[in-house]
């Protein structure tokens, strides 16, 4: 599903150049449930939003679901980004003027589908996060793991094929992080390609595989004897 090698990237500070991502090299299977896990600056996120093609990288070959993403012009990028691609924030990234059901909705306004579809298939998404009872309510009435949900679903409404999650639980406490974990288990044993940042290795030890980044490059790359969410409750 993805396959990144020799990857490089370096950000620009006035003078300084600093150098990210020194060489990456790595593959996910469709079906994985991977962690990316490094300390603070240690470029997850650099790697995850090239992953996302939020970013490109300087170096290196990048292919998706095997298409190469470097060098794809900007509307072709887009597309295939709304096509393959949901994401998750540690800040949610809800949008606050409106509801739960629109928020899910939202991404399907987007890829043009007619409104009623739209609300169908939003529900249904929240429904499967265990939110259809907030489905009015906007983000402020929303506890941090339920918008955390609300923005899981909305991740799934166009049916990406990966989801990119970066410390989806980094701003929830140990209960509510494990939950969201137990949730985000439960959609890669659906057969969702799932890759998650964290900096936690309680929420690390909850997926199938670890990626461990430091200086710049992958020190390990191992799999975990996973544990289930439910268990650390
Ligand atoms: P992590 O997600 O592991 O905390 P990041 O990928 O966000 O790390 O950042 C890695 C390093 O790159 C940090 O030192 C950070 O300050 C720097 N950095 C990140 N984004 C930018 C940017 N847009 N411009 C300049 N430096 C950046
Ligand atoms: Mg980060």
């Amino acid at each position: 599903m993805i396959e990144i090698s020799n990857l490089h990237k370096s950000y620009k500070t006035g003078a300084n150049k600093l150098h990210v991502l020194k060489g990456i090299n790595f593959s996910v299977q469709e079906g994985e449930l991977v962690s990316i896990m490094g300390s603070s600056g240690s470029g997850k996120s650099t790697l995850l939003n090239i992953l996302g093609m939020l970013d490109e990288a300087d170096e290196g070959s990048y292919i998706l679901d095997g298409v190469q993403i470097k060098n794809l012009n900007e509307k072709i990028a887009a597309q295939y980004r709304n096509k393959f691609l949901g994401f998750i924030f540690q800040s949610f990234n809800l949008i606050s003027y409106k509801t739960a059901l629109d928020n899910v909705a939202l991404p399907l306004y987007y890829q043009g589908h007619p409104r009623n579809e739209r609300m169908d298939r939003a529900m249904s998404y929240l429904e499967k996060v265990g939110l259809a009872d907030w489905a009015g309510h906007l983000p402020n009435e929303l506890s941090g793991g339920q918008k955390q949900r609300v923005a899981i679903a909305r991740a799934l409404a166009s049916d990406p094929k990966v989801l990119l999650a970066d410390e989806p639980t980094g701003a929830l406490d140990t209960k509510t992080s494990y939950e969201v974990m137990d949730l985000i288990q439960q959609i890669n044993d659906e057969g969702r390609t799932i890759l998650v940042v964290t900096h936690e290795h309680d929420i690390a030890q909850m997926t199938k595989r670890i990626v461990n980044l430091k200086d710049g490059l992958i020190i390990e790359d191992s799999l975990v004897n996973q544990i289930r969410a439910a268990e650390n409750v």
